[in-house]
């Protein structure tokens, strides 16, 4: 049964959407309108306005003067605090950002209240806890000494200045608060630039700032389609560009950054995640927790595994398993609380994923799934399809959709090879109850990150980000302290 909206939900929707600069709402004078869709009913539900460059130049230069005036006069310890009261106003407003962000990304009610919601919350006291305990070194320099003078440095670590946050469609509320939670504690102010298909969640999350008491112009929000992001980009006011999203966009974003005054840029992309399940899994549990990490808001979820490499001894049993456990998801509206998987988050992803299913069909690859559901909306079947050998092209292309590829290995050294045979390199996970064997795999996985039995979580303790062509840079953890400050030397002589 659909849950009822609640009216601040109903009359947001009716607003026309445009950007949020200087600590309110600013309305483009672009002509130019974008659909919000529902994905679960395919129906749209608001308008939003593309933003063109005077707007994207009015957001940097607010951000600027912020960066320069009323944000550099905060204390670590009031950001802190600023902070902390930002993560209290998302909770108190929990309901209303969980509709939004459920009504245009499709994402489970569930998931949204409290991954979306929730994590956002978490997260963002985590950051507020570093604003205070960022800090340099000191160090003595060997400088010779000939008339009894001595030397001292120490570093500074700076804030980078304005950032440019650009933010993709898969969870959007809780990824642009992973950037703008780094941005403020470090002292750097924010343009965040979510995606087209999900403006709504972080243009009221950028009124609640305001009304935490953060000061206008250090969180800013410009709406529209990629054009907007690469305008955002080459804006010489920008000084860091945080990006999260797909490999093409992410490689083309890093070649504009880099061509645009070297503007530092953090990329974190897309994967073809991989799981290993040994002979010595425990199969039920194994299978339980991998279908969680696996289909969790459609495998819209840029961690989750994608292929599955199972020891040959247990094949059978292990896609018996899956097939059974997938035909017992419950597959409906996100808005109703008993559903357990969704629709997709938009048109032009179920297009991708029909186009993927194709391909399996044709080559009798599909286990379980690979049809689209005949209701209104972007729903699809959880999937499982089987590859026809260590080339398939469609165990090696990602899918970012409810589709596990398996194949079958029979020891370690081949294992090691499949999983790293791949451009991508963010997360794994080695399923077994031998700690031995997990730890001497472990060093030879190329990933980011590497989970034992289990897959997908995120912690804002753990630094999170990829090797090879899933990324540069690590979010979380002290890691990211790095990417938003500037690191200064001094060196005194006394
Ligand atoms: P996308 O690359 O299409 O878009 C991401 C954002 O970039 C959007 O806001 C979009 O408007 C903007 N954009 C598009 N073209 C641009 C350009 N030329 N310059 C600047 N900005 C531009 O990605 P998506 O479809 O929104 O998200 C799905 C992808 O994101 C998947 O590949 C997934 O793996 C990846 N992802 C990665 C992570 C991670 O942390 N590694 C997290 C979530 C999603």
């Amino acid at each position: 049964m659909h849950i009822a909206l609640l009216p601040s939900v109903v009359a947001f929707l009716g607003r026309d959407h445009s950007n949020f600069i200087d600590g309110a709402a600013h309305t483009s004078a672009s002509t130019q309108r974008i659909g919000v869709v529902d994905p679960g009913t395919g129906e749209t539900i608001a308008h939003l306005r593309d933003a063109q460059a005077e707007d994207v130049n009015l957001a940097v230069n607010n951000a600027n003067a912020a960066f320069k005036g009323a944000w550099a006069q905060v204390t670590p310890y009031q950001r802190g605090v600023l902070l902390n009261r930002l993560a209290d106003l998302i909770e108190a407003h929990g309901e209303e950002l969980a509709q939004l962000e459920t009504l245009s990304s499709g994402k489970s009610i569930n998931l949204s209240r409290h991954i979306e919601v929730g994590q956002s919350a978490v997260f963002l006291r985590y950051f507020a806890g570093w604003a205070t305990k960022i800090g340099g070194q000191t160090m003595s320099p060997s400088f010779p000494s000939l008339d009894g003078e001595q030397y001292s440095a120490y570093t500074l670590r700076e804030p980078v200045g304005v950032v440019a946050a650009i933010v993709p469609w898969n969870f959007s509320l809780m990824i642009g608060v992973w950037k703008l939670g780094a941005a403020l504690t470090t002292g750097c102010t924010v343009v965040l630039k979510p995606s087209e298909y999900t403006p709504l969640s972080l243009l009221r999350l950028a009124e609640l700032a305001i009304e935490a008491g953060i000061p206008a112009g250090v969180i800013n929000v410009v709406n529209g389609r990629g054009q907007v992001g690469q305008q955002l980009i080459e804006h010489p006011g920008v000084r860091k560009v945080s990006f999260t999203g797909s490999v093409p966009t992410g490689i083309a974003v890093g070649k504009a950054a880099m061509a645009a005054d070297l503007t530092r840029v953090t990329l974190e992309l897309g994967g073809k995640n991989a799981a290993a399940l040994l002979a010595d899994a425990n199969v039920d549990d194994a299978v339980a927790r991998f279908v969680q990490s696996a289909y969790v808001h459609q495998g819209q979820v840029c961690a989750s595994p994608e292929r599955l490499f199972v020891h040959r001894s247990l094949i059978g049993h292990v896609t018996q398993k899956m097939v059974a456990t997938l035909s017992q998801l419950v597959i409906g509206s996100p808005l109703d609380e008993h559903a357990q998987f969704g629709p997709l988050s938009n048109k032009a992803h179920l297009d991708k994923i029909l186009g993927f299913f194709d391909r399996a069909l044709q080559g009798n690859q599909v286990v379980y799934g690979a049809r689209a559901v005949d209701r209104a909306g972007y729903y699809v079947e959880p999937t499982l399809i089987v590859a026809t050998g260590r080339d398939d092209p469609l165990l090696h292309e990602e899918t970012f959709g409810p589709v596990v590829c398996v194949l079958a290995f029979d020891d370690e050294e081949e294992l090691v090879e499949l999983m790293n045979d791949s451009p991508f390199g963010l997360t794994a996970s080695i399923w077994t109850n031998d700690l031995s064997k997990a730890l001497r795999l472990i060093p030879q996985i190329e990933a980011g990150t590497v989970w034992v039995n289990m897959h997908t979580f995120v912690d804002p303790s753990v630094p999170f980000g990829g090797v090879k062509a899933s990324g540069i840079g690590r979010e979380f953890g002290s890691a990211f302290i790095d990417d938003y400050t500037e690191l200064k030397s001094v060196i005194i002589r006394y």
